[in-house]
């Protein structure tokens, strides 16, 4: 029988955690304080900010809600964020992205001071965690240790496939599961015969954003399985890139979805702000 990583319980256990250590922070005279800047009213994004907010509010984080118009101009957005980092009652700063066409996320990521860069995106935070040292790490792969770590599954000495090389999951994934060291290869869509990688998996972490990709055919007997993927499906049931019920009978353990990594990210966002605010004492 597989066993199915709980994603819900572990994140819970994780804010659960969070939130003694924001009591005793504010026990000290130190709070935890967010500041959250959305740009326009795009649907998802407003329902990711809505479920950080809520988190903020259960673990004792402060959260200060931007919510800028569609046409809002780099210019402006750039000096609220100046604003935001010269603040010393702002301990994390997160802008949600995607952003309009008109404004450059780049130089938006940039412009975060890397001590409030809790999404982990800024180009020092990603160097940090290349060369090894302390920084913050995009929440999504950091959660993803998180639910291996807690469910007991060892990665030293594992071979860890990971499929997708984003800047926000596939790369710095690839870098943690390197530092848990284990053995790591990085496949794409250039990657020839990725099934036959796929096998060749102790730890296989599909991340391509395409549903109900991954079959039996790309599993080993055994292997640890991480569905990183968010889709609906015909129905309009959430599903993953993983086909769950065809390798479910194949794999030692697996995510399933919903339930498995998507409770993670805001689980880690809040854990990066409990850190920054730590960094401020
Ligand atoms: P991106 O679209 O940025 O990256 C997808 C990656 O998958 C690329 O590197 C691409 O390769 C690779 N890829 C695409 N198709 C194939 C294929 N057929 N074979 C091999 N590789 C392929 O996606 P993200 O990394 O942002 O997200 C991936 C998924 O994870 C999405 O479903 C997204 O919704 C989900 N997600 C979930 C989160 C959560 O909290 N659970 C958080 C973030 C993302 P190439 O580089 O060559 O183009």
């Amino acid at each position: 029988m597989a066993q199915i990583i709980n994603g819900k319980e572990i994140s819970q256990t994780i804010k659960d955690e969070l939130k003694a250590e924001v009591t005793d922070l504010k026990a000290q005279g130190v709070s935890v304080t967010l500041a959250v800047i959305q740009v326009g009213n795009d649907p998802a994004s407003s329902v990711y900010v809505r479920n950080k907010k809520n988190a903020c509010a259960y673990i004792g984080i402060e959260s200060l809600a931007y919510e800028l118009p569609e046409d809002t101009t780099e210019e402006v957005l750039l000096g609220l964020i100046e604003e935001l980092n010269q603040r010393t009652d702002v301990n994390g700063i997160l802008v949600q992205l995607p952003l309009p066409a008109h404004i450059n996320e780049d130089k938006v990521i940039q412009a975060i001071d890397p001590k409030k860069d809790v999404d982990g995106f800024h180009p020092q935070s990603v160097g940090a965690l290349c060369i090894g040292q302390p920084g913050f790490v995009s929440c999504t792969p950091a959660g993803i240790i998180q639910l291996l770590k807690r469910s007991g599954i060892e990665m030293d000495g594992k071979h860890c496939v990971v499929v997708g090389r984003s800047n926000i999951v596939g790369k710095p994934m690839s870098l943690l599961m390197l530092r848990e060291n284990a053995t790591v290869t990085i496949c794409h869509s250039h990657t020839k015969d990725l099934k036959a990688m796929c096998r060749e998996a102790d730890i296989l972490i599909c991340a391509i954003g395409k549903p109900l990709f991954f079959t039996s055919e790309y599993i080993k007997e055994g292997a640890v399985v991480i569905d990183v993927g968010i889709h609906r499906n015909a129905q309009n049931k959430l599903c993953g890139d993983v086909d769950f019920d065809d390798v479910v009978d194949k794999v030692s353990a697996i995510t399933p979805v919903p339930g498995g990594v998507g409770p993670m990210t805001i689980a880690m966002l809040m854990y990066n702000c409990v850190r920054s605010a730590e960094m401020f004492k």
